[in-house]
């Protein structure tokens, strides 16, 4: 009998006894690892949670929701046909085109077959004796399968603070990270925006827009550059087309996979005066290359200053009221080191009659009443509250299953102290178990998809390695492990990142320990590192042969 014993009309391949390959999630990760491992010839399915594709793209639907780096480079690769066929139709796409790409990749690419939506994964255990993982989800169905990958996105655990009487609340709530799919109307509403991340930063010059009224709460201000969004424009488009295969592979190549003039040369080299032309130059043409303007921003607090510097002048000149400005400008930490947002009349917005700052760095959220938010002895009566709290940034997905390894070892438990990953590509003791953009990979510190890619197609080839080698079972050493979480480490400590309390050191988590979670080495050495341990017999992994299964 097969395992799967409910009839599911939604996918050919959910009969299935046992597959090679289960992935867990149908993001972009997902959906490229659904391309390339099926072209290799191999069994595969994906469950996931959400009720359509695109992850990020699916769940994410807040007003001004939009991507921060610009499309022709936020996009898929892989495909020429695909690169030249698609159109974007501005610089940084909106979210509904972004998810209509998704869909049309999905389509395009015929993977719809192999996913069972609405299917989250909640427990995936490893059996020695056969190495199969067996897999179980929230649909009821089990599958049995020689690898996981789990493509569960880096920013796809949605996180509201559990603020006292937050159940008592009378109005509407919402989290920015699963926002209904019927548009939200906020005409004549009294709102309230928990958070001034890059989520908030983009929906509240929009929100604003159609509220009475909007009372941001903020804990930490956010350097935020402007994003000078715009429609495609013909020449922009062709030139990119033109010269897309040698674009792609530069990126792949550089520190964060996305290609912008890097001026390669300390702050420090420039006279004051050529530093603010440098500087106003990049903030004039908007966007992340702002952190490009010299090789030493993330390195040396002297140079990052400088930047920071120009950043708190741009504030305090478009911000009307002197405190507002104030409270809107970071002060404790340096630029960049938080994930730099960018945005489209976000500081601006202050100047409206309508919105309102409240800073809870020094006094915190005390309740959520039924009537709205009590903060400093003052109570803020509002119709919804909009929670832009952020995720539980790039472990969360992972540990929040179930999933137990060689010797009845739980992820989540060994990973108590912090992620370990050997590459961020898998953690010894689960053995045929891959993450995509994991702990210790250069993920979230870079254009996802050029990472994402680069991940994919690293364990396509290791996988048909195997095949062709008849292996069946790959594992890190704990060596190999131990020292990439040391290199990770040292690698971000030689940097000004961990001065931060951010997200990328598990500081927007009450418990989460603070480890630096990316590898910030950079995309372009990160992938000469993964090519050679390949090259090199797959290095620092224990190869087996395959495990018969008993039938
Ligand atoms: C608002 C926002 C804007 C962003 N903008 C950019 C940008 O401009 N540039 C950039 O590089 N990156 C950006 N990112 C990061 C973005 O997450 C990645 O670029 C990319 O979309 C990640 O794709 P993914 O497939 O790895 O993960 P996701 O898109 O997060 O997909 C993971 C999927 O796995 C599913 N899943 C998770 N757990 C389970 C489970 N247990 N069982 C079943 N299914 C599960 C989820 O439902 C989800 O659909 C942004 C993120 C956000 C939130």
């Amino acid at each position: 009998m097969p395992l799967d014993n409910q009839s599911d009309n939604r996918s050919s391949a959910t009969q299935a006894k046992e597959i090679d390959v289960l992935v867990v999630g149908a993001g972009f990760a997902g959906l490229y690892l659904l391309h390339r491992l099926s072209k290799l010839g191999l069994a595969v399915r994906a469950f996931e949670a959400g009720g359509g594709v695109g992850g990020t793209w699916y769940w994410n639907r807040y007003p001004g929701a939009r991507c921060d780096v610009e499309s022709m480079q936020y996009s898929f690769g892989f495909s020429e046909e695909l690169q030249q066929n698609w159109q974007w139709s501005e610089l940084f796409s909106a979210q509904p085109e972004i998810l209509s790409y998704a869909n049309h990749v999905a389509d395009r690419f015929d993977l719809r077959r192999f996913i069972t939506l609405n299917a989250r994964v909640n427990t995936a255990i490893f059996d020695e004796a056969s190495a199969r993982w067996r897999v179980h989800s929230s649909t009821g169905e089990t599958v049995v399968a020689c690898y996981v990958v789990m493509a569960t996105g880096c920013l796809s655990t949605g996180r509201v603070p559990d603020f006292p009487g937050i159940e008592t609340f009378e109005g509407r709530t919402f989290h920015t990270g699963e926002w209904p799919h019927e548009p939200v109307d906020f005409a004549g509403r009294r709102v309230a925006v928990i958070g001034t991340g890059s989520s908030a930063i983009q929906a509240i010059p929009v929100i604003a827009e159609q509220a009475a009224h909007v009372t941001v709460f903020q804990r930490t201000p956010n350097y935020s550059i402007p994003s000078r969004n715009g429609p495609m424009t013909c020449e922009y488009e062709t030139e990119w087309k033109t010269e897309y295969a040698v674009r792609r592979e530069t990126a792949r190549h550089t520190r964060n996979g996305i290609l912008y003039d890097l001026n390669d040369k300390s702050a420090l080299d420039d006279t004051p005066e050529q530093r603010e032309r440098t500087y106003a130059e990049r903030w004039q043409k908007g966007g992340v290359r702002f952190m490009a303007a010299y090789n030493d921003l993330a390195l040396n607090q002297a140079s990052n200053d400088t930047a920071a510097d120009f950043v708190r002048a741009r504030i305090r000149e478009i911000v009307k009221d002197w405190a507002v400005a104030e409270l809107l400008c970071p002060k404790d930490y340096p630029i960049g080191t938080k994930r730099i947002c960018v945005d489209t009349n976000f500081f601006a917005a202050f100047n409206r009659p309508n919105v309102g700052l409240v800073d809870v760095r020094n006094e915190a959220i005390q309740a959520i009443t039924p009537a709205g938010v009590r903060q400093g002895g003052r109570d803020y009566a509002v119709d919804d509250i909009v929670f832009a709290t952020g995720f539980d940034a790039m472990t969360g997905a992972l540990t929040r299953v179930d999933i137990c390894g060689r010797n009845g070892q739980i992820l989540a438990a060994k990973w108590e102290a912090g992620p370990r990953t050997y590459l961020g590509l898998m953690t010894a003791g689960f053995p045929n178990l891959f993450m995509i953009t994991g702990p210790g990979s250069p993920s979230v510190l870079s254009n996802m998809i050029v990472s994402i890619e680069q991940h994919v197609d690293w364990i396509a080839d290791c996988l048909a390695e195997m095949r062709k080698r008849d292996l069946g079972c790959i594992e890190p050493t704990a060596e190999a492990e131990e020292a990439w979480v040391a290199h990770v480490n040292e690698v971000a400590h030689r940097t000004l990142y961990p001065k931060a309390a951010s997200w990328y050191m598990g500081a927007n988590i009450p418990g989460k320990p603070r480890v630096f979670l990316p590898y910030i080495g950079g995309v372009g050495a990160y992938r000469q590192k993964c090519d050679d341990v390949a090259a090199n017999g797959y290095e620092g992994f224990v190869m087996a042969p395959a495990v018969t299964m008993a039938k």
